[in-house]
């Protein structure tokens, strides 16, 4: 039997347009330890840095026909796998198709008592994101100043939320009115506009006394704008650089370099392949704030499918999601 999948048709130049990205038949193997059927597919901005030619060198870069692939909360449907039943949901980094065949090595099989979704956000590679860089890196006190931008985003939401949890007084910031609302409702005061042209005024003036640390998701002017507002010492978690992600030169830094030299200012980049093995501890620590509802967390959910995968991440690109951006799978 066949299903149907996704590859890159060509690798995008600047701008991601649905041309680059095709849809081909993909043949299944007769008897696969497990068969599975996709429900949501993660999109998410790391997902253009891999069709970039100098892309990370943490994960496989996607060529001219490479398959795309991406976190995915799956249903299973046959299973030759003790412990695996059809109905139970696994989550996993799966080929982009509407069906596959997987080994049972590498997904992690959801408990009965879970919410299926949450692990495609806070108990996934989104919560595991902003707990790393939030909980295990930054881990702000009271007495600490926290400015996280893109905050109405999948990770920058948490993150946000981890620092407030933490005692210390947090600014953030959202490209769009309808986000900012969304952030005054969760209780943060300061919400600020990271695309405002006048942003750097504003963030100087939400942090009289400075940033002591910054959680960095966006870069470009708001990154040097940050810098701008940092206090001596402080530190900046650098966790994405969305805004250069769809530019020809991604890896060009900041232009006000010299001000974190005299400010003392720490950059602290990270990503989260390199922590698996805090996994249990993230889980141990986010579980319960789930199960408690002690977290605001929302999916921006996309319908249709396997075809509007393309356009759902080009939107996240463009800033169109609030929250973490899903898409569902069609029935078949
Ligand atoms: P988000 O849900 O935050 O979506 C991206 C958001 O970025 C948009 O909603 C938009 O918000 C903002 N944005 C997009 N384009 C621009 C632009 N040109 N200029 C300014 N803002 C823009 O995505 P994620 O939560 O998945 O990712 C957030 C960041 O975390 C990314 O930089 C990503 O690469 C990084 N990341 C890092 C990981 C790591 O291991 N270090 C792992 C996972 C993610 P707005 O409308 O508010 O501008």
């Amino acid at each position: 039997t066949t299903t149907r999948g996704l590859r890159l048709r060509e690798r995008p130049d600047d701008l991601l347009s649905p041309h680059h990205i095709e849809t081909v038949a993909i043949t299944l193997p007769r008897h696969p330890q497990l068969l599975l059927r996709p429900r949501y597919i993660s999109v998410d901005p790391y997902m253009r840095t891999r069709m970039h030619p100098m892309g990370y060198d943490y994960i496989e870069r996607w060529e001219k026909g490479s398959q795309l692939s991406g976190w995915t909360l799956a249903e299973v449907m046959q299973s030759q796998v003790a412990g695996f039943a059809p109905g139970n949901f696994v989550v996993g980094h799966l080929p982009m198709q509407e069906s596959v065949a997987s080994s049972a090595k590498e997904m992690i099989k959801i408990p009965a008592a879970h919410m299926p979704l949450s692990y495609l956000h806070p108990l996934g590679m989104t919560g595991f994101t902003a707990w790393v860089g939030m909980e295990l890196i930054g881990a702000p006190t009271p007495q600490d100043t926290v400015l996280v931008n893109a905050a109405a985003g999948a990770v920058g939401s948490l993150a946000a939320q981890l620092a407030k949890r933490r005692g210390a007084r947090v600014i953030v910031t959202a490209g769009r009115a309808d986000k900012r609302e969304w952030l005054y409702q969760q209780g943060f005061e300061e919400v600020l506009d990271h695309r405002h042209p006048d942003y750097a005024k504003h963030l100087d003036k939400a942090a009289p006394s400075g940033i002591s640390l910054h959680f960095e998701n966006v870069g470009g002017t708001a990154l040097q704008a940050a810098i701008e507002t940092m206090r001596q010492g402080g530190r900046i978690v650098l966790c994405g650089l969305v805004s250069q992600y769809q530019s020809a030169q991604p890896r060009q830094g900041p232009r006000n370099m010299a001000t974190l030299v005299a400010k003392n200012v720490a950059i602290i980049p990270f990503v989260v392949p390199h922590y698996l093995e805090h996994w249990c501890n993230f889980q141990r620590f986010m579980a319960p704030l789930v199960a408690k509802n002690q977290l605001s967390w929302r999916l921006d959910e996309i319908t249709g499918g396997i075809d509007s995968i393309a356009t759902a991440l080009i939107g996240v690109l463009n800033g169109d999601n609030l929250g973490k951006r899903v898409v569902k799978m069609n029935e078949l």
